[in-house]
């Protein structure tokens, strides 16, 4: 069976969990810290703060913005239904800014329309949530100039791009976002099982995060505004979680982080391949990376809608188990309960009827690669 994506484990990596489990310390500890600071010295950020998951880390980043009831963030229809729920945990609302057909990535047309219209409504968002779609980074450049007008706060769900570069600078170095959230999801570029990390060179959303993360409690009794009675001091002074992450699973990111650079060369070097071999297919390759360096998380194509599932149908009985991304976020039965429906965003849902996403991950061999090529090459899209 070849996966669309898969973890990549080494010996180092297994070695490196078997440490924890020997030492002293298995929940949040020193291998958490070294984590974070690798993390953040990796992608040029001053602040990295780790929680289990990436769906935690955007509920954290969220709360830190300070978003509440009353309050509006928008993110894209094309992601993982994490970026959109994360509003919903805060009480706040939630709405959608299509896509741009070429890449999956938020439609500046669409956005810059949008902003136009709810600010005659007095309905701006607080918080915008775009996702470097497939590993590409979305256009910053666009989206910092539209907050700079609307006065919004950018949080890069960058679940896919950890490794991705933008415009010379690395995604995650906060030029790009207030805050940036990683997933270690199996399937993602680095993996610690589950896990999640938020980077940030705002002390004061760091602080936030941390706190949030922990209970909402501090042991600063000057932030409480209470004096301090003795060393088991600690006050709780948000409504925070437990959305610590372990050292076991610490250790093995720290581990696979030595290694993201070949991570996604060998993505890069699949891609090059897929794209290649399609050249006179009618397969359309997304993400292409003008430029930026695309992590290539996913690689996605866009085929005719009228025989995408014929093509999926046909890898999955030769084993080759290719996969959507993504269902409209807004067409899932809890959205549509809360108003939205089929239609409300054309690109997103074109793009959901055309989109295959190929097996792409480092450890993929040569053989099964071909196997793939040959299967896509073969396929007949005139029927
Ligand atoms: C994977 C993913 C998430 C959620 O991450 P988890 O670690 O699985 O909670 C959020 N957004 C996007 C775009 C993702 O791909």
């Amino acid at each position: 069976m070849i996966p669309y994506g898969r973890q990549t484990i080494s010996e180092d990596d297994i070695q490196a969990v078997a440490k924890v489990l020997r030492s002293d310390w298995l929940t949040q500890g020193p291998s958490v810290e070294q984590f974070e600071d690798a993390i953040a010295a990796r992608c040029g950020a001053t602040y990295a703060v780790a929680v289990s998951s990436g769906t935690a880390a955007l509920h954290v980043a969220a709360l830190a913005t300070g978003l509440g009831p009353g309050r509006r963030l928008w993110t894209t229809p094309n992601t993982f239904v994490a970026s959109a729920n994360c509003a919903l945990y805060c009480g706040a609302s939630v709405d959608f800014v299509d896509v741009d057909a070429r890449d999956g990535n938020i439609s500046i047309a669409a956005l810059t329309q949008k902003l136009e219209e709810a600010e005659a409504n007095n309905q701006l968002p607080d918080v915008l949530i775009p996702v470097d779609f497939a590993g590409k980074p979305c256009d910053y450049h666009a989206i910092n100039a539209l907050k700079e007008k609307y006065g919004f706060v950018v949080i890069e769900d960058a679940s896919h791009a950890l490794g991705a570069e933008h415009q010379g600078n690395k995604i995650g170095c906060g030029r790009f976002a207030d805050i940036t959230v990683l997933s270690f999801h199996p399937v993602k570029i680095v993996t610690t099982g589950e896990g999640g990390m938020l980077l940030t060179n705002s002390a004061e959303f760091a602080e936030r995060m941390r706190r949030f993360r922990t209970s909402g409690i501090t042991r600063d009794g000057a932030l409480a505004g209470k004096d301090a009675k003795g060393g088991w001091d600690y006050f709780q002074i948000d409504l925070g979680f437990n959305y610590r992450l372990s050292d076991i699973h610490a250790a093995l990111g720290l581990s696979q982080l030595t290694r993201l650079n070949h991570f996604v060369e060998k993505r890069n070097d699949i891609a090059d391949r897929y794209d290649r071999a399609f050249t006179d297919l009618p397969v359309r390759p997304m993400n292409r990376r003008e430029g930026d360096l695309c992590a290539y998380h996913l690689y996605v194509i866009r085929v005719a809608a009228h025989r995408r599932k014929a093509l999926y149908d046909h890898l999955h009985a030769m084993d080759i188990r290719a996969q959507v991304h993504y269902i409209p976020v807004h067409t899932q039965p809890y959205f549509e309960n809360l108003g939205f429906q089929w239609g409300d965003f054309p690109e997103a849902e074109n793009h959901y009827h055309e989109a295959l996403s190929l097996p792409m991950y480092p450890a993929m061999t040569d053989g099964e690669l071909d196997q793939v090529i040959s299967e896509i090459t073969q396929f007949d899209f005139s029927r």
